[in-house]
């Protein structure tokens, strides 16, 4: 009778021990992972890194809604005579680069939450690729070179690249305008678009 309950004290000691070590090892592991998490306070949070290394593909916008849903619709065009042109402003050739391809100045012209927005991106362009500048290549549009509708006829669309080109700028690029808060992203093609409502 006494060996086989020895025996059962013996594989339950064995058991407990191992419990017991399992017990310390788990608390080890969890004292770890919160003293990593308070040694890592200063560091960016998961979703802050995820921010700072978005991108977009070409032809993928944000957010995934259409441009009319996200920036609102065109409503009344701006002609230079027209009463809407008063609340457009102009943005600072100093501060932004401009391709200004018809001469006119019309690519300056945009409306404030526009130049809001790109003087914005402007500086996390200059941060990212230290050198480089942001550049517009299209802002309000009074000639009619965009389709029906575009946000460019009010002046709240720009079409942008950078200084340097290439499709790994621009795919960085689309995803530094999501950070600069523009309300609608558009990754198409050989630049950017961007609008705001
Ligand atoms: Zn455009």
């Amino acid at each position: 009778m006494r060996t086989p309950f020895r025996a059962r004290a013996a594989v339950l000691t064995t058991h407990l021990r191992s419990v017991s070590r399992l017990v310390s090892v788990s608390c080890a592991l969890l004292l770890g992972v919160l003293a990593c998490d308070s040694f890592d306070s200063d560091a960016p949070s998961l979703s802050q890194n995820r921010e700072q290394q978005r991108r977009l593909l070409p032809r993928q916008f944000f957010p995934a809604i259409s441009e009319k849903d996200a920036s609102g619709a065109l409503g009344v065009r701006i002609s230079r005579n027209s009463e809407g042109f008063k609340r457009l402003v102009r943005g600072d050739p100093t501060e932004l680069v401009f391709k200004d391809e018809e001469g006119t100045g019309e690519d300056l012209v945009m409306s404030p939450r526009l130049r809001e927005r790109l003087m914005r991106l402007s500086k996390l362009v200059e941060t990212e690729w230290p050198g480089a500048q942001l550049r517009i290549t299209e802002a309000w549009d009074e000639q009619n070179e965009h389709g029906p509708g575009s946000l460019h006829y009010a002046g709240r669309a720009a079409d942008i690249t950078t200084s340097e080109l290439g499709s790994s700028r621009l795919s960085r690029l689309a995803g530094l305008a999501i950070a600069a808060g523009f309300d609608w992203v558009y990754y198409e093609g050989s630049h950017v678009h961007v609008s705001v409502k």
